[in-house]
């Protein structure tokens, strides 16, 4: 088996000198594929290529290692995007608020894949990125997929005093120094209004996309759908998500698929011959295990967009690097076979192994990951990330 990793241009990495660490770091850990991400903002105009990427790229390919440019495809779009008059570029969630102004956590900014305008980002980027480092094997595409995630606070108001009148409206702004996220009441509980005793409330924000005007007449046109969109934008969401659920679903992955495509077009008439690979992710497992959910199978493409078989299947793709996060050896290697059988060996699945702070124990185990990784098919593991493997 040949391994791959994840590599940011950190300052782990920075100085030339750290090259050498990397190197026999890198044969240690028989990595064949090395996945180095790039920002977008480099990329949206054509810009010189920057000096220790460069040489990163050439020391790699001294080693007889492949190197893949990774780009995310919707997060962190290029300063541009935040221009007057760009805003309808940004996703529209699940009450109608634009990611724009309400971005989830304050920071994270997702565009909408449906806009003609991404999509004309995305293959520029993705060309001036084999343009300018000729070198590279391949382009990867990480987060190319809907952002999904959902928040939820219950506030404990039995105490609440006169405060309890704040803590009792249909929307709640939450304000601070990293940034502010607005929050919908859920469930509200009241014991008495005067004196103010209150019990809970329950406020959430459901950060599923994209529930913009574009997509909402695309999706009622390709199904034949009426929809009518003087209603709020939850009801519609709602509505959506439960009576047309499997069609909600399709069109999202229909996107998806689409700028899959649309690169894959893109690199072929470079006439270069790279490799296309993309990650892909689903509600595992910080969606499940650290919120006691259950894990749900198939959730890439529910919750997602990412359907990712029907990429193999159609040769859009090279390889594969899932996120198989947050797992122990055991069910890694069992997902990770799921995932080879899904795609019916077709292609090399390097199966995403994380270590950090919080989840240190694969540290001491990739032994097993490893050879669970074999066990199941996989071509071989993918370290998330360099700079914490290394440590
Ligand atoms: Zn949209």
């Amino acid at each position: 088996m040949g391994n791959a990793v994840w590599v940011y241009m950190n300052d782990k990495l920075r100085a030339d000198r750290n090259f050498d660490q990397f190197a026999a770091w890198a044969k240690r850990q028989n990595v064949s594929h090395v996945i180095l991400y790039f920002p977008k903002a480099g990329l949206d105009e054509e810009l010189p290529a920057v000096p220790e990427m460069a040489a990163f790229i050439d020391r790699c390919k001294q080693e007889a290692m492949e190197v893949h440019g990774m780009i995310s495809a919707y997060m962190s779009p290029p300063r541009r995007f935040f221009e007057p008059g760009l805003e309808s570029n940004f996703a529209v969630d699940w009450h109608g608020c634009s990611n724009r102004s309400h971005p989830a956590g304050g920071s994270r900014y997702f565009l909408d894949p449906n806009k003609p305008a991404v999509m004309e980002m995305l293959r520029r980027v993705v060309k001036n990125l084999l343009a300018t480092y000729p070198e590279l094997d391949g382009v990867q595409l990480d987060f190319i997929r809907y952002f999904h995630s959902s928040s939820s606070i219950t506030i404990d108001t039995v105490e609440a005093g006169s405060d309890l009148r704040l803590l009792t409206q249909p929307k709640l702004r939450i304000s601070g120094e990293m940034g502010e996220a607005l929050y919908f009441l859920d469930r509200s509980q009241i014991q008495t209004y005067d004196p103010p005793v209150g019990g809970s409330q329950r406020y959430f924000h459901n950060y599923h996309y994209c529930f913009c005007d574009k997509c909402l007449v695309d999706f009622s046109t390709a199904y034949s759908i009426p929809l009518s969109l003087e209603r709020p934008r939850v009801v519609v969401a709602q509505e959506l998500t439960s009576k047309y659920a499997q069609q909600w679903y399709e069109f999202r992955a229909n996107i998806i698929s689409k700028a899959v495509r649309n690169v894959r077009d893109e690199i072929n008439r470079m006439g270069t011959g790279k490799q296309l690979s993309a990650t892909f992710w689903y509600n595992s497992p910080y969606g499940n295990r650290l919120t006691n959910q259950p894990f749900r199978t198939g959730s890439e493409y529910t919750d997602f967009g990412q359907r990712w078989d029907e990429w193999a299947f159609q040769g859009l793709v090279d390889f594969f690097c899932p996120m198989n996060y947050w797992l122990e050896p055991l069910e890694y290697g069992e997902i990770t076979k799921a995932q080879v059988e899904k795609i019916h060996g077709r292609l090399p699945i390097y199966s995403g192994v994380l270590t950090s702070r919080d989840y240190p124990s694969p540290m001491d185990t990739l032994d097993q990951y490893t050879a669970q990784a074999e066990k199941a098919g996989a071509a071989g593991i993918c370290f998330f990330a360099y700079h914490t493997w290394a440590q």
